[in-house]
């Protein structure tokens, strides 16, 4: 028999970080949320929030990504995924306030996309984006050191996600790259190898991995061979110099930590569970999971898939829960049977950080002349990342 040793209780040497309270200059969350909020328990904070939207009037334009609350999207002016809010953002120059119900990276774009007389609010500035912070600009620098070192950095055009901060986009922008959302990432990639020679070209996809080897393998016809992942956090991103030559595509090691969550098994369970079941996924997840899903698609994608689908089927929906929930209460009462595919709940905690409390603390602050939480991205920033975000909208 052993003994138990006892427990070694030093105190650990590093400050905890509590998301809202102090800043990481590193994270592309700002975390400070400054302001008295109203206690979530105030019964009257529907009433507030109506009564200082009414007050600010068209100044104020307020938009709902699709994984926010319930309570929150009731007062959204329009919802959609991150691309069409940041475009529905620049389709109003005529509103003072966006406030954006969403994560970080998508107030920068959108700060980004309006007007310099615009100013873009984030409720809670600790609502960051775990995909987005996998690559910061010191990492994705020190890889382009690497591709040079390797000397494939002239065959190299970099892609990146939606998903990633204002200092990522500027670096794509800077280097002939483009960005891309779920939907139009094949287009994406189809331009980007067609800016060099198409037998040598390459791609530094950033920062999901997942959207990237998915939309490679499944829709170009590439294979698992053809990429490679890059790991920020080991000495020559851990590939030799050979792997990197012999790539197509070179993925960032950056995941969304909900998508990541699904699952093999979890479609092997809801197949046992719903005979005939329809599992539909996003393409963040896993590579596995998106082989073995019967349709893989964006946000809108996913939405537009049930509106079509007929009554009486069913549904297993691989994506973020606030949205499989509002879809479920949506076409309940036409015989569709829609479900979470994975067995535990999984919200996205940062999108879930805004909450009613903190958008009447915003729209408040706003109605009495007060701009909290404005999200500007610095102009020479702005100007590279533009430049990648103007390629995308000009993707044929
Ligand atoms: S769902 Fe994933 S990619 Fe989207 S904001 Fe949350 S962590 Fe980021």
């Amino acid at each position: 028999m052993t003994t138990a040793q006892p427990l070694d209780v030093q105190p650990t040497p590093l400050a905890l970080l509590l998301l809202g309270r102090e800043a990481d200059p590193r994270s592309e969350r700002g975390v400070e949320c400054p302001g008295d909020l109203p206690a979530p328990s105030d019964p009257d904070l529907v009433e507030r929030a109506r009564a200082a939207k009414a007050k600010l009037g068209d100044k104020v334009f307020v938009l709902g990504h699709h994984y926010q609350r319930d309570e929150v999207i009731e007062f959204a002016d329009v919802t959609g995924d991150s691309f069409k809010l940041a475009r529905d953002a620049a389709a109003r120059p005529d509103a003072e306030y966006i406030v954006f119900c969403g994560v970080h990276f998508m107030a920068e774009s959108a700060d980004i996309l309006t007007g310099d007389d615009q100013q873009v609010v984030l409720p809670d500035l600790a609502a960051g984006c775990s995909m987005a912070d996998m690559a910061t600009a010191e990492q994705v620098a020190e890889c382009w050191d690497v591709l040079t070192e390797a000397g494939i950095a002239e065959q190299v055009v970099p892609v990146s996600y939606m998903n990633s901060s204002a200092d990522i986009k500027a670096f794509t922008g800077e280097h002939g790259g483009t960005i891309c959302t779920s939907s139009n990432a094949e287009r994406a990639l189809d331009w980007a190898f067609a800016q060099g020679d198409p037998a040598t070209s390459k791609v530094l996809f950033l920062p999901d991995q997942h959207l990237g080897r998915n939309t490679a393998v499944r829709d170009m016809g590439m294979s698992l061979e053809d990429c490679v992942v890059y790991n920020p956090h080991k000495p020559n991103g851990g590939l030799t110099t050979e792997q990197l030559q012999n790539a197509r595509m070179i993925l960032w090691r950056g995941h969304c930590s909900v998508h990541g969550r699904f699952s093999l098994e979890s479609v092997e369970d809801v197949r046992a569970r719903i005979p005939g079941v329809n599992v539909l996924v996003h393409p963040e997840c896993k590579h596995e999971v998106v082989e073995a899903a019967d349709y893989v698609g964006s946000t809108e994608y996913i939405i537009k898939a049930l509106e079509a689908a007929p009554a009486g089927s069913k549904w297993a929906i691989g994506t973020e829960l606030n949205l499989v929930r509002r879809l479920a209460n949506r076409f309940a009462d036409q015989d569709k049977e829609i479900v979470f595919l994975d067995k535990t709940v999984c919200f996205c905690s940062t999108m879930n950080r805004i909450d009613l409390p903190h958008l009447v603390w915003t729209l408040e602050s706003l109605a009495a002349g007060k701009t909290v939480n404005r999200i500007e991205v610095d102009p020479g920033t702005a100007a590279f990342a533009k430049l990648a975000l103007e390629r995308m909208l000009a993707l044929p």
